[in-house]
């Protein structure tokens, strides 16, 4: 199965599949305000809105 973390707003939840990503990068591409791959946490599903 492999690991998965959760990142949640309340209304969404964002499920990674770290073992899967392969970086390509269209995520943060396409959202980058959610998706910074340089913070910790990485993604921050807060930082827009549902
Ligand atoms: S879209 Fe983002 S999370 Fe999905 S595989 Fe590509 S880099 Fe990883």
């Amino acid at each position: 199965m492999g690991k998965t973390k959760e990142y949640s707003n309340g209304d969404v939840t964002i499920v990674w599949k770290p073992e899967a990503c392969i970086h390509s990068a269209i995520c943060v591409k396409g959202l980058g305000e959610v998706l910074q791959p340089k913070e910790k946490p990485w993604i921050k599903n807060d930082a827009t809105s549902t």
